[in-house]
Order: structure tokens, then C-alpha cells, then sequence
């Protein structure tokens, strides 16, 4: 084996390069953060950056200007810490969990508090820290998911006492349904946050999250928190997409072959070919993030040339159509399109019966992830 054959061996061994364009995760930044300016422009890194990888991403982040990530879990927060500036903060979205505390306090972490429970136990790690503890408020106004809620906000200020020890950052909500530019729930939290605010006078106010930040200024308090715009997918019904595409996803042609009429293809041979057909089989499946939900419906693309998924999707592997593409067009080795020019992430979401958010999430560790 020679050495251009050993430096090669990754290149060749792949099935799929997921590529990620930091220059557009930069540009989508400085953005967003233009648009909700003179709020400030926070980063949603949870899950991995949504699947793209959040040293790389947090980091390209830090240098666009960004100075608070949020995570969901306290160890999504313990691993992105080596990767940021020593300044940068990071808040643990999903809250803590009990005896996470002392782990979070010693390591400056700032947890969103979703509940007096976590209040109590947070100021208690305050009195032993010797210090107040900086912390964000979650209230619910109107999810139902994580937040004081109603009957504990009243609790809380008629007991000011409580958030003794808690240097309290930001209060926060997050909104159900700010990809829906007309839905009324939107403007309905608005106003259940607004009240709130009164009732913490000082204290700024961080809300929306990447849909919220096109429903306007007024939704964009002193800090927004986008996710899925930073990462170019739409995020709104109602605006136009003003956010570079960053994620662009080829897989490899393991097989061609030619078949005859009526030959079934795919698990359960729910596929027959309706007359003679070319098919490629590309190396990629459900496990690799693209839902079974695609079979018979989604496609890939080659020369511009729309290739449909044929049968179901396999675990490691998928089957499309290449009758339209000249005989020669794709070999074993060709690269094929999963998401780019011709087809974004929403158009797979779309096929796949589902949302943009869980096709980036999925796509995971099995690619070769090439940062551009
Ligand atoms: C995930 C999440 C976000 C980011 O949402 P996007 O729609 O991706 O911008 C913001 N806030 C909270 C509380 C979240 O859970």
C-alpha cells in the first residue's frame, strides 16, 4: 500500500459526508444577532449543536461574537465548557436534577430553575457555596412542559425570601408555537410574560427562540435563544428565510443493477417495478437518520436529477430509481445528494412526515463530518 493509499483510507472508507459550513454558521450568527440587536443574540448547542457538533460549532460561534449557550443536560454543559472561552456562560436548559448542584455551582454552569423544588435546592447549594448562585427562571405561559407554574409564581412573589442567595439573570419562557407567525398562543404568552416581568422589575427577559425572533421586536426582549435558524433551517411559517443553508449531506452508491419488470425490491417486497429499471443502492439508512418513513416516498439526487427511494429503507442502506440518469452516470463509489442545491432539509422532513429539528438531530455519528 502506498502513501497516498493510506492518507486516502478515510476519504474511501466513507459512506456519507455530512459537510458543515461554519463560514454560514458565522454569517447566520452575526445575522440573527443584527436582527434582535440591541438584544442579545444567545446560541442554542443542545444535543450535540443539533447533531453537527457542538465543539466545533460552539467554538465558531464564540468567535462570531457569541457569549451564552445553552444546553439542555448538565453533561452536555460539562463537555462544551474546554471548548468555549473562559467568559462565555452556559445554561443548562432542562434545569438540575437533584444533588447536580454542587457539580454545577463549582463549575459556573447556570441552571434554568423550572420549579420552587429546584429553587429550594439551588439556594440551599448557595448557602454552602457561600455565595448567591446565578440562575435563570423558567415560567410556563402556556406549554405545559417546564416552568413555575401559575400557582408557584403567586407562591414566589408573596415569598420574595426565596430567591434569597439566587442572583436571579433573566426570567424566561419559551413559546409553543413560534414557527406560526399567525398563531394567537404567540402573542398570548406575550402577554402572560409581560405580567410576569412586573413582577420582577430589573430583571431582563429572554423569550424567543429562533421562530420568535422573526415574530418581531417585540418578542425579542434582552435575549433571544435560536437553535435551528443558526443552523439554516426555517424557522418560520411567516418570513422569509433569511438564514444561510449550513448542513449539505452525499452518500455513496454501493450497487447498480438493472431489473426486469415485476421485480421486487426492499424488506417485504413492497416495491415491483412497473417495467424494467435501473436502481443504485446508496450507503445509508434509518440508522443513519433518514427515517424509514422515506420508503417509497423520499429521493435523492445525481446531475440534477430527481432519484426516488424504491421500496423501504433498510438499516444501513436505501434503493432509488436511476432509470432517468444515463447507464454510466453512478458506479459503485459515486456520490449522491441527500440534502443541498437540490433538496434542503425540510424537503426530506417533508417526505419523511416530520419536522426539520428531527432530521438534523438524527443524522448523528455514523457520517463523516467534514467542517468547511
Ligand atoms: C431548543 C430550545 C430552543 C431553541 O429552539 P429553536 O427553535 O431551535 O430556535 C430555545 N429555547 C428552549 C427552551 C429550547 O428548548
Amino acid at each position: 500500500m502506498d502513501a497516498s493509499a493510506a492518507n486516502d483510507i478515510d476519504e474511501c472508507a466513507l459512506s456519507g459526508i455530512l459537510s458543515i459550513d461554519l463560514e454560514a454558521l458565522k454569517t447566520n450568527y452575526r445575522l440573527l444577532a443584527a436582527q434582535v440587536a440591541p438584544a442579545i443574540c444567545g446560541a442554542v448547542v443542545k444535543a450535540d449543536a443539533y447533531g453537527l457538533g457542538a465543539d466545533r460549532v460552539a467554538a465558531t460561534l464564540a468567535e462570531a461574537g457569541c457569549l451564552n449557550f445553552f444546553v439542555a443536560h448538565l453533561v452536555e454543559a460539562k463537555s462544551l465548557k474546554r471548548y468555549l472561552p473562559r467568559e462565555a456562560k452556559i445554561v443548562v436548559l432542562n434545569g438540575l436534577l437533584p444533588s447536580g448542584e454542587p457539580y454545577a455551582a463549582a463549575s459556573g454552569f447556570i441552571p434554568v430553575i423550572n420549579s420552587l423544588q429546584q429553587l429550594n435546592n439551588w439556594s440551599a447549594e448557595a448557602g454552602r457555596h457561600g455565595a448567591p448562585l446565578p440562575a435563570i427562571l423558567q415560567f410556563d405561559t402556556g406549554m405545559s412542559r417546564l416552568g413555575l407554574s401559575g400557582e408557584e409564581t403567586t407562591a414566589l412573589c408573596s415569598n420574595p425570601e426565596l430567591l434569597r442567595n439566587v442572583d436571579v439573570q433573566f426570567i424566561m419562557s419559551h413559546l409553543a408555537s413560534a414557527d406560526e407567525s399567525l398563531n394567537l398562543q404567540n402573542s398570548d404568552q406575550l402577554s402572560s410574560m409581560r405580567a410576569i416581568a412586573k413582577r420582577f422589575p430589573g430583571t431582563p427577559v429572554c423569550l424567543a427562540n429562533s421562530g420568535g425572533i422573526f415574530l418581531g421586536r417585540d418578542f425579542h426582549s434582552a435575549m433571544a435563544r435560536p437553535g435551528l435558524a443558526l443552523y439554516g433551517g426555517i424557522a418560520s411559517d411567516g418570513a422569509c428565510n433569511p438564514t444561510k443553508p449550513v448542513v449539505s449531506l452525499s452518500v455513496r452508491v454501493i450497487q447498480t443493477h438493472t431489473v426486469p419488470e415485476g421485480t421486487l425490491v426492499g424488506y417485504g417486497g413492497s416495491h415491483r417495478a412497473p417495467s424494467r429499471m435501473r436502481l443504485a443502492t446508496l450507503a445509508a439508512g434509518y440508522a443513519d437518520g433518514l427515517p424509514r418513513s422515506l420508503s417509497g416516498r423520499g429521493a435523492a439526487y445525481a446531475y440534477g436529477q430527481r432519484l426516488p427511494i424504491v421500496g423501504r429503507v433498510s438499516m444501513d442502506s436505501m434503493t432509488v430509481d436511476i432509470s432517468s440518469l444515463p447507464e454510466d452516470a453512478l458506479g459503485l463509489g459515486s456520490m449522491v445528494e441527500l440534502i443541498g442545491q437540490h433538496q434542503t432539509l425540510e424537503n426530506i422532513a417533508r417526505d419523511a412526515g416530520t419536522i426539520s429539528y428531527e432530521i438534523l438531530t438524527g443524522l448523528g455519528q455514523r457520517y463523516h463530518r467534514q467542517y468547511i
